[in-house]
């Protein structure tokens, strides 16, 4: 068994240190008895009692303030879950009500839920009933939340937590949400992303109490109004905060800085939201423990690979209604994303071309199967350009010059940056807008290429996301904000933490019984052999999977 005392040191993609202390209350909580036969207690609750009577956290007492706040458009790569600017176009999933004709602001409207309640602000409380539809259809995918909520029964691991939320305001959100009221918390919630909320599931959840304050297609204002109104209420004050992109934090720590004295701990779940943390902490200007979700094992393994394994087809197919088999596809970058899209264009009978700039990804590419050539070498006959790197100007107006006729140019990796979209904006070349998120882009011989989603994230622009996979990371905030709230004095200092990779294999863990998976447990002899606890952790951090 590993000391509680037992200290990490573990490099998150950053390269900047976050030390992890296992606990006693992580490992009792991340036993595997859900899906052995034995009857075992549920173990997750099993230990929240004794941390019900330690609810202080340390105070660092100066005002703090985000530093380098990067401009709002296009500030945030995608952490995805689901994390784009909160400028760019998202819209996953379908909407039933996009009542676009209702033009009224829904801040000049007066709504009140069934019950008489109007602490909230949606586009329009009568949409509640296709939300509701929405959220069930999204809880059959999310069996970790159900099974916490299940397994919490009478015990509230999170009562007297009061969580201000950001995050895209989904249905697969709104299972979270409706989780964390059922283990204890109140929620008070707003939008990550202008045009990410879906109506009628902010409704829903509006209709159900939860203070929601968030619309699709909100303006600038509206965005920093929503925040507000989540914050600054009479006579409520939160005390965790659950954010994505950091917006949540950052107008905290500029507006309400006192209210760090009440907060036990934020987690974060985006790419640039954690970058942000690390720097505060660098500067030495964190005030409260924080939590990395992004850099956890289920969430990059699961939501960058098979995320895009899933939506690659369904975001070219819903744009193109293209057919892949032999087609010609060059992926730019073969890290998680890249791998997921090539994986599932072969599959298509696809012929899959790779660029790399790294050796090692470049050899798994090409022991995978894949030819490795340089853009420049195919870029005259390809069909199809993807580009996966989290660089920028991958594709170059050069390349574009190159394409042939009808080649089809769209972006899986950090929003905006990888397609030099701007130097298409040219005069001698006409845009003719074809369908929602697709451009025909017309150069003066009459070639044209289709550019999806003007260079942004392709499946969040134009496909819908698995919920299957929407529901690890939501899983792992959930036990981030559980652990923040119940750990002890002194167990998180004011820093950025990763999760303990117990929590990780115990998200896992709650996936598998959809697939009727049986794990093999480790024999007593075994695990003296392999120098392992039975209970696992099972791999050390730096084990790579
Ligand atoms: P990764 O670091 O594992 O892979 C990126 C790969 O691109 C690396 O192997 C790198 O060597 C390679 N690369 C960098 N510059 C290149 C260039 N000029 N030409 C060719 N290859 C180059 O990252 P990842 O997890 O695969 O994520 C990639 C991007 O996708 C990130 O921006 C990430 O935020 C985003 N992402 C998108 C989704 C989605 O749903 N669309 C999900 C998760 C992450």
């Amino acid at each position: 068994m590993l000391s509680s005392k037992k200290k990490y040191i573990v490099n998150g993609n950053s390269g900047i240190k976050a030390q992890v202390r296992l606990s006693s209350y992580l490992q009792s909580c991340c036993r595997y008895s859900h899906y052995c036969k034995r009857p075992v207690a549920f173990p997750l609750l099993s230990c929240f009692r004794p941390f019900f009577w330690h609810k202080q956290i340390q105070f660092a007492d100066q005002k703090q303030e985000f530093n380098k706040r990067p401009t709002k458009i296009g500030r945030r790569s995608l952490s995805r879950s689901i994390s784009q600017s909160s400028t760019d176009s998202y819209s996953s999933a379908a909407s039933y009500t996009d009542s676009s004709d209702d033009e009224t602001s829904p801040r000049d409207k007066q709504q009140k839920n069934s019950k008489g309640n109007s602490d909230f602000c949606v586009k329009n409380i009568k949409q509640a009933e296709f939300g509701r539809r929405e959220i069930e259809i999204a809880e059959q995918e999310m069996p970790a939340l159900m099974a916490l909520r299940k397994r919490a029964q009478g015990e509230k691991p999170l009562a007297g937590a009061k969580i201000v939320g950001c995050t895209h305001i989904t249905a697969q959100t709104a299972v979270l949400m409706e989780t964390l009221g059922a283990l204890g918390a109140q929620c008070r919630w707003a939008a990550c992303n202008i045009y990410s909320t879906l109506n009628e599931v902010a409704a829903a959840l509006a209709e159900s109490g939860f203070p929601v304050f968030a619309w699709k297609g909100e303006s600038e204002d509206d965005f920093w109004w929503c925040i507000d109104r989540c914050v600054n209420v009479e006579g409520w004050q939160p005390n965790m905060i659950l954010d994505d992109g950091g917006d949540l934090t950052h107008w905290i720590y500029k507006k309400y800085p006192n209210m760090f004295k009440k907060i036990k701990g934020i987690v974060e779940e985006s790419v640039t939201g954690v970058h942000r943390l690390y720097q505060l902490s660098k500067a030495g200007k964190l005030c409260v423990p924080a939590m990395n979700v992004n850099d956890s094992v289920t969430k990059q393994k699961f939501d960058n690979l098979y995320c895009c394994r899933e939506s690659i087809l369904d975001g070219l197919k819903r744009t193109t209604d293209m057919m892949f088999g032999g087609k010609q596809v060059v992926v730019c970058g073969y890290g998680e994303v890249g791998k997921g899209c090539c994986a599932a264009l072969k599959a298509m009978g696809s012929i899959v071309y790779v660029t790399e700039i790294d050796p090692i990804c470049a050899l798994q590419a090409c022991m995978d199967g894949f030819r490795l050539v340089k853009l420049n070498e195919v870029i005259r006959q390809v069909d199809i350009v993807i580009t996966c790197t989290g660089n920028k100007n991958v594709v170059t107006r050069e390349h574009l010059d190159r394409m042939k006729n009808s080649c089809i140019v769209c972006n899986m990796g950090h929003s905006n940056t990888e397609i030099d979209v701007a130097s298409l904006r040219t005069p001698e070349l006409t845009w003719e807008r074809v369908r929602s998120q697709v451009d025909h882009v017309i150069w003066p011989d009459g070639k044209r290429i289709i550019l999806l989603a003007e260079g942004r994230l392709l499946n969040l622009s134009c496909s819908t996301v698995p919920t299957f996979v929407l529901s690890i990371t939501a899983t792992t905030q959930a036990l981030a904000l559980i652990e923040l709230y119940n750990a002890p004095e002194g167990r998180y200092k004011q820093d950025v933490y990763l999760l303990p990779k117990k929590m990780d294999e115990y998200v896992a863990s709650l996936h598998l019984p959809t697939f009727d998976a049986h794990l093999t447990e480790l024999t007593d002899e075994q695990a003296k052999y392999l120098g392992l606890n039975k209970n696992g952790p099972f791999k050390p951090n730096y084990y790579r999977y």
